[in-house]
């Protein structure tokens, strides 16, 4: 089929997640035919640098030999079976390595198949664990998020989760959770400054502790970086605090390092950084390279022994899925697991960190930069009208999508956050590449800047 074909195609039958069809139908958007190292290609033979790990789940490249061979060698033994109640090679050996690699305690591995159902299952994991630890367990209803949460699109997810964008639709249907202020001083209220203001937000954190410690069930994070909301980095020390306040209240700390897991922030677990060993720890996104879904929520032996019991006890977890531990999925991540020893990946990520650190200082005075963000090789550039107030650009401006667009016909493929412009980089890229993303992406910015205001 030509491109013309697949483009009518396209838009005649896919419905894209979290893309807007009406305008998507009126942009002749590339198709994507094949992809190598950190390039893609699309149907005409137009070629793009990957600037956001195809969705942040990217590590190794595309098209990477080791892994290719992994799923190959797997594929002429068996490409499914089933996980319930039934063994299989990969997703045992993957366990094994999961395991060894994780914050210390973290002994059992809960497979699902994508972000989101890693997060579900953590929810549905604390709240049987309280109901069956103790008596007093079942008091435990509340689950406390952050302001600008993302930890997924199912309804448990979402109820967590704290973007009015996305989640204001759904309200209705959600389970009541409890919001507590994320920890981040760009846009402070008034009567704040940025210490105080970080204060209060480790005040409010003690607080929901102190006020309703033996009704949380437990309280979920994504550690050090709240990737959807925009790229907000969350001071050192916080995480700690959330283990510290959390064990001492008897609740589970849900760490989702859905997006910040796998050398994104600079060591394999972002906890790490922090010393911080959570209850349970929800993995996806990396965990194959970028290749397959597969997902898995790590949790404690503490947490797996209150399912242990007889089966008429009716202790067990039942909650799973078809495709749970499908062995190519786990074969793949198992292969991607051994190319950050192999290739030491971490020390390309502490280069790529560097690179992007210089280069965006070449952004300190740029009239419509707000702020630029930066953990490891995350990075967040909100852009505002004026930098001074803070004023966003109108909405349907749609300058954040524009500057896509721009980055597009220069040969790199980025996706925003609203205004706030993503480079998330995979951990492999050459240091090389990600100053030349830097630059076009900078470049992209003030030519569409600079389009609008003529
Ligand atoms: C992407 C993401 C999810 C959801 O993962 P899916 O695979 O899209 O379901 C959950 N949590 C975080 C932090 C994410 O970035």
């Amino acid at each position: 089929m030509n491109t013309a074909r697949l483009q009518q195609l396209d838009v005649a039958h896919v419905w894209h997640p979290f893309t807007p069809m009406q305008e998507y139908a009126r942009e002749a958007t590339p198709v994507i035919a094949a992809g190598d190292g950190f390039y893609l290609w699309d149907t005409d033979g137009r070629r793009y640098l990957d600037g956001v790990s195809s969705l942040w789940c990217n590590i190794h490249g595309h098209w990477v030999p080791e892994i290719d061979a992994a799923i190959r060698a797997q594929l002429e033994l068996i490409a499914h079976s089933t996980l319930l109640g039934l063994g299989n090679i990969p997703s045992i050996e993957l366990a094994h390595a999961l395991v060894q690699r994780a914050p210390p305690g973290l002994n059992r591995v809960f497979y699902s198949d994508d972000g989101s159902t890693a997060v579900e299952a953590a929810l549905k994991l604390a709240w049987q664990f309280h109901r069956q630890k103790s008596a007093e367990g079942s008091q435990r209803d509340i689950f406390i998020g952050l302001s600008g949460a993302y930890h997924g699109d199912t309804v448990g997810a979402v109820s967590v989760g704290g973007i009015d964008r996305f989640h204001a639709a759904y309200r209705g249907m959600l389970f009541p959770t409890m919001q507590i202020p994320a920890p981040v001083t760009y846009r402070t209220p008034p009567d704040h400054t940025a210490v105080s203001y970080l204060q209060f937000c480790f005040d409010e954190l003690e607080r929901v502790f102190r006020e309703w410690g033996s009704r949380i069930a437990g309280l979920v994070i994504e550690p050090l970086v709240q990737a959807a909301a925009g790229m907000l980095v969350h001071p050192s020390g916080y995480l700690r605090r959330a283990r510290e306040l959390t064990a001492k209240h008897g609740a589970l700390l849900i760490a989702d390092e859905v997006a910040v897991g796998f050398g994104r922030t600079g060591t394999l677990f972002a906890c790490e950084q922090e010393q911080v060993a959570p209850d349970l720890l929800c993995l996806s996104k990396g965990l194959t390279g970028g290749y397959m879904p597969l997902a898995a929520t790590l949790a404690t032996e503490e947490v797996y022994a209150e399912f242990l019991g007889e089966p008429a006890d009716h202790r067990t977890f039942y909650h799973g899925h078809t495709y749970t531990g499908n062995p190519l999925a786990c074969a793949t991540a198992l292969a991607s697991l051994h190319l950050f020893e192999k290739n030491k990946l971490l020390e390309n990520v502490a280069r790529c960190e560097a690179v992007l650190k210089e280069k965006l200082q070449g952004l300190a005075n740029h009239p419509h930069v707000g702020e630029v963000r930066q953990k490891g090789i995350i990075v967040g550039i909100e852009l505002v009208r004026d930098r001074v107030t803070k004023e966003p650009f109108a909405d349907d401006l749609r300058l954040g999508h524009k500057i896509t667009l721009a980055a597009r016909e220069r040969g790199v493929l980025i996706r925003p956050i609203g205004d706030v412009i993503e480079i998330f980089p995979a951990p492999a890229m050459p240091p090389e590449l990600v100053g030349k993303l830097c630059d076009v992406v900078f470049e992209a910015i003030d030519a569409t800047l600079a389009a609008i205001k003529t």
